[in-house]
């Protein structure tokens, strides 16, 4: 029995291996982020990631999930729940670091790689947006 019960929690755990950096205790919620994946309960479309730090990005107050995250070189925004569809998602967006490479003569110092973690869990604690995509085009960020 012991033998069986060893096995079965070995398949569980078999789509985890190599996950690193994640703390035990949030292995569960990985699994759980995951299936909602599966589930189509994001409005995103596939090139949106689970953030590797998944665990310090707040809870959307209105869909309850965790945000995904696009984050590449020329865009940097959110998708949870809500949205009317994946292409038509609500997000929260930081500047780019191209944007910002672009904007400081080829450099990349200063760059904030956690603004975007920033803006999401202060709307998620105020509803106040720091960064709009609109202020954010506006300054000729993107
Ligand atoms: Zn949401």
């Amino acid at each position: 029995m012991i033998n069986g019960i060893q096995g079965t929690m070995g398949i569980d755990d078999s789509g985890l291996m190599g996950v690193t950096g994640v703390p035990g205790n949030y292995l569960n919620e990985l699994r759980e982020i995951k299936f909602l994946l599966l589930e189509g309960k994001y409005k995103a479309i596939s090139a949106y990631k689970i953030p590797d730090d998944f665990w310090n990005w707040l809870q959307c107050p209105n869909c309850g999930l965790r945000p995904l995250i696009w984050e590449f070189n020329n865009g940097s925004s959110t998708a949870c729940g809500c949205g009317e569809n994946e292409y038509k998602n609500f997000s929260i967006y930081a500047e780019s670091i191209m944007s910002y490479v672009t904007r400081n003569n080829g450099s990349a110092m200063g760059y904030n790689h956690k603004k975007l973690r920033e803006n999401w869990n202060h709307w998620v604690l105020t509803l106040e947006e720091l960064e709009t995509h609109e202020s954010l085009r506006e300054q000729g960020k993107w």
